[in-house]
């Protein structure tokens, strides 16, 4: 399976500053003051990106053109797991919300890039410990199963000694607003007992967010809400269950 279409004919123009206005400050705030420049792996439209370049020199890289437009920095077409550019040459290696849609060969590839290219500090940023079934869609057309936004896979700050062993964690915090998570067996038999429709509630996700593109086949689709009791009764029974996290986790990092 391959991503790259999907990222193509995602609406980049939808993704605007103002709606991370508080993270991205957040963000400039944490990047330590011996930082001059920063390579900004999976930079999309460059909504981060493009207020990092006011203050350091940056490069962005991604994978979608369509999305290299938008961006104001310098830039690059390359994939995060291989990035034609020398190595250490950048102060501090940052990625925001890209190492989640990674398949495992492609995100040992972009660790070993973004060690690579910084010099000191590598600074990730991905959501906090979710539970991507949460938003499971199924493809009308060929029955495949998939996060929305194509999360495959969740983090917690422990996980970053494991995954960066040359690196110590120098900060890590939880940020942004409270989502509630979702008990893991609590979906697994929501998911067997209610038509795939009724996966997300409503209130989760409002009609004019349903708008998905299937990662195996490319059929573009509107996933309605179907209401299910069922469903609805392991919703209420998870709300009793299952804490609210911030949504985002920041880790910094320094070269031990
Ligand atoms: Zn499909």
């Amino acid at each position: 399976m391959d991503n790259k279409n999907i990222y193509e004919k995602f609406d980049w123009s939808a993704l605007q500053e103002s709606h991370l206005k508080e993270k991205i400050s957040k963000v400039i705030e944490m990047i330590p003051d011996d930082v001059k420049s920063i390579v900004d792996i999976g930079c999309g439209n460059g909504v981060i990106t493009n207020v990092l370049g006011l203050q350091y020199r940056v490069t962005g890289v991604d994978r979608s053109e369509h999305a290299l437009r938008m961006v104001k920095t310098e830039k690059l077409n390359a994939s995060a797991d291989h990035i034609p550019l020398p190595d250490h040459s950048f102060d501090m290696g940052f990625s925001s919300e890209l190492f989640e849609h990674l398949k495992d060969d492609v995100l040992q590839g972009a660790i070993r890039e973004i060690n690579r290219l910084s010099k000191k500090y590598i600074f990730i940023t991905v959501p906090n410990d979710e539970n991507p079934d949460k938003l499971s869609i199924q493809c009308p057309e060929c029955k495949y199963t998939y996060n929305s936004p194509n999360h495959l896979r969740s983090f917690k700050p422990t996980d970053f000694h494991r995954l960066f062993p040359e690196h110590k964690i120098i900060s890590t915090f939880t940020f942004g607003t409270r989502v509630r998570y979702y008990n893991s067996h609590l979906l697994t038999i929501k998911k067997r007992i209610s038509p795939p429709r009724s996966w997300i509630p409503n209130y989760w996700m409002p009609e004019n967010k349903r708008q998905t593109i299937c990662p195996k086949c490319e059929h573009k689709f509107v996933n309605r809400y179907q209401f299910n009791p069922i469903a609805t009764f392991m919703d209420i029974f998870n709300v009793i269950v299952s804490p609210k996290k911030p949504y985002w986790l920041f880790v910094l990092m320094e070269k031990k």
